[in-house]
């Protein structure tokens, strides 16, 4: 049995033929699922009911649930997505001026344990399938066009590659959703072989690495990926991705209060970056995370200090401001605040 929203567009006529149906059907069934966006194989009318009973028990549509909705005063809006096993995953929703970006998860929490990140509070649950990150994909669509597609909600992108890839060139067919590879943007926290892979894929979508240090004492004490693969080989990485498909990197870092933020970090990090060839730079204040009240928001005199270091040394950067900040749009804080039950859940519209 395979999900209907983990086949390729392409691929639904040979499996057909295999089983003996006619290849107008693949037309038929892409036309239902991603023109008509049906949720349920009963709504596909054109179809003929016998063949369309065989589709359900074959090709099942993945049920999902919004369990909560979580809204901001700045429009974004975060669901909180029950699996068919009964784990859930976040996706945000944030509406900008002639946009609709919505950021997705990958997995079921997150085995990358950054110190500064609610996904990894609680490790990994499991990976996330291709057709359940397609689900998350519907669920959005379902509130309005979507513009642009992040990977940036819970898990990391590269250490469940396969699915997540799928699911996105599926979003990305032209006979499917057909979202430009232009808007879909992938993050990573720096899992290093995926470079290689996603650059021999030769599909133009965006990559942001989350960097949020300059030098590996302190990453290593942010990061524990950067045990695995230090700063050098990471931009090492970087600089052949960036060489190999000619596209650019988006650095992100996250300024934390006295952590992250002196003037020698802005310096180190323009060092740094400038290593990688086509390389920009986003700043983001920390959205403070209930597990670690320690670490602070920077104020906003230390983000314009530390723009400024990074303009005077000519890297491109952008200073991003936080959104959706009362629908606890840090990653992964939806679901654990909902894991840890002392702490009220948030408005519930089910
Ligand atoms: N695992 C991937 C994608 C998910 S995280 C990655 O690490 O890139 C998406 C981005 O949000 C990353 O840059 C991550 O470091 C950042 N992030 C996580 N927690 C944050 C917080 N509390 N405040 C600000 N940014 C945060």
């Amino acid at each position: 049995m395979k999900k209907a929203w983990s086949i390729l567009p392409d691929e639904w006529k040979p499996i057909l033929k295999e089983r003996g149906m006619r290849a107008f059907r693949a037309d038929q069934i892409l036309q239902a699922l991603y023109r008509d966006y049906i949720t349920d194989w009963d709504q596909a009318t054109t179809l003929p009911k016998d063949f369309r009973e065989q589709l359900k028990t074959e090709f099942p549509i993945t049920k999902t649930k919004t369990l909560e909705v979580s809204k901001s005063s700045d429009g974004t809006q975060k669901l909180l997505i029950g699996l068919e096993d009964g784990e859930s995953v976040e996706t945000v929703l944030i509406p900008a001026t002639g946009r609709f970006t919505q950021c997705i998860s990958t997995q079921v929490g997150c085995g990358m344990g950054c110190a500064f990140c609610a996904s990894g509070a609680r490790g990994v649950v499991r990976s996330l399938t291709a057709d359940e990150i397609v689900a998350e994909y519907m669920a959005g669509r379902a509130l309005g066009e979507i513009t642009n597609l992040v990977v940036m909600g819970m898990g990391e992108p590269f250490a469940n590659y396969d699915e997540t890839m799928r699911a996105l060139k599926l979003i990305n067919a032209g006979r499917g959703p057909n979202l430009g590879a232009r808007h879909i943007t992938l993050s990573t926290c720096g899992v290093v072989p995926g470079f290689a892979k996603l650059a021999a894929e030769g599909i133009q979508f965006e990559l942001s690495v989350s960097l949020h240090a300059p030098n590996d004492a302190l990453r290593n004490e942010l990061m524990p990926v950067n045990k695995r693969w230090p700063i050098d080989e990471l931009l090492a990485a970087c600089a052949a991705y960036t060489k190999a498909t000619k596209r650019i990197i988006t650095f992100e870092y996250t300024v934390i209060k006295g952590v992250n933020d002196s003037r020698e970090c802005a310096e180190e990090l323009a060092r740094q970056v400038k290593r990688v060839p086509m390389a920009k730079v986003n700043l983001i204040p920390l959205s403070p995370v209930s597990h670690r009240p320690d670490f602070k928001t920077p104020d906003e005199r230390t983000m314009l200090m530390f723009l400024d270091v990074l303009m005077k040394n000519h890297v491109q950067t952008m200073l991003r401001r936080s959104r959706g900040k009362d629908a606890d749009a840090a990653c992964g804080q939806l679901r654990l605040r909902r894991l840890t039950k002392s702490i009220p859940p948030p408005i519930q519209i089910t």
